[in-house]
């Protein structure tokens, strides 16, 4: 990654730009989350940037420090500066008597090559500092409370297809046209893909939009349960789970 995409900048100190791939921008704002998860085995400190590379415990020299640092300085500097035949001389840079203490009490690590990063988050391997797929998801995955909607939404009889968009719906995570647009896709038009009339939302195409809502009607009259319902997902899971059984039309 720094060869290829972070040649002139540093990963932690890397402003998100609103023109990155959508993916780069999600990995970018988990930094804060993936700091406290890592810890740098130091060997020399040449490749480890002096203010920007969280170093010190789940921090970085800036952090701890504060102030803004000239980006063309800060880029350059490596902790190798202030560490000379494998001891910390931490004299003479701008910081406190007891952080320079903090410093020096940072094991330098002679069985390694070169500095490198080790991975404690949750659930990881036994403290062999390997970095693991599942601790990190687990890190910076949304948690969700389970709840009657999201326990129905995947018990058994309900559509497979039909299972996962009711859950995105559920959670806002629909790509209706209104988002598209919001992520920069070019698309040619934002009206309601079934009236034309208003900007296609996920409220709008699943609840307000006049054909949807026919059908939902169509649905409660064939059930005969009455459109008593308010128009929200919540509402509607919680009537189908009141009615469901009586039409295998949606349900198997
Ligand atoms: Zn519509």
């Amino acid at each position: 990654m720094a060869n290829i995409y972070l040649r002139r900048t540093n990963f932690w100190a890397y402003m998100i730009d609103n023109n990155f791939r959508v993916t780069f921008k999600a990995i970018l704002r988990c930094r804060s989350v993936l700091q406290t998860a890592i810890c740098r085995n130091m060997k020399d400190g040449k490749n480890t940037n002096l203010w920007l590379d969280p170093w010190l415990g789940s921090r970085s020299l800036l952090e701890i420090v504060g102030g803004q640092l000239d980006r063309e300085a800060g880029r350059g500097l490596t902790c190798s500066r202030i560490i000379r035949d494998g001891i910390w001389r931490p004299e003479g840079y701008p910081y406190t008597a007891q952080l320079a203490e903090e410093i020096r009490q940072i094991t330098i690590d002679d069985s390694q090559y070169e500095d490198s990063w080790s991975w404690a988050g949750p659930g990881s391997d036994g403290g062999s500092g390997l970095f693991c797929f599942r601790s990190c998801y687990d890190m910076v995955r949304t948690h969700h409370d389970r709840t009657e909607e999201v326990d129905f939404i995947w018990g058994k009889g309900i559509v497979r297809k039909m299972q996962l968009c009711a859950y995105r719906l559920l959670r806002g995570r629909l790509m209706t046209r209104d988002r598209l647009l919001r992520f920069g896709i070019q698309i040619p038009d934002v009206k309601c893909v079934l009236c034309n009339g208003v900007d296609e939302s996920m409220g709008h195409l699943f609840f307000e939009c006049p054909t949807s809502w026919h059908i939902w009607a169509e649905q409660c009259v064939q059930l005969r349960g009455g459109v008593g319902m308010d128009r929200d997902i919540r509402s509607i899971l919680s009537w189908i789970r009141d009615h469901r059984g009586r039409d295998p039309g949606w349900a198997r």
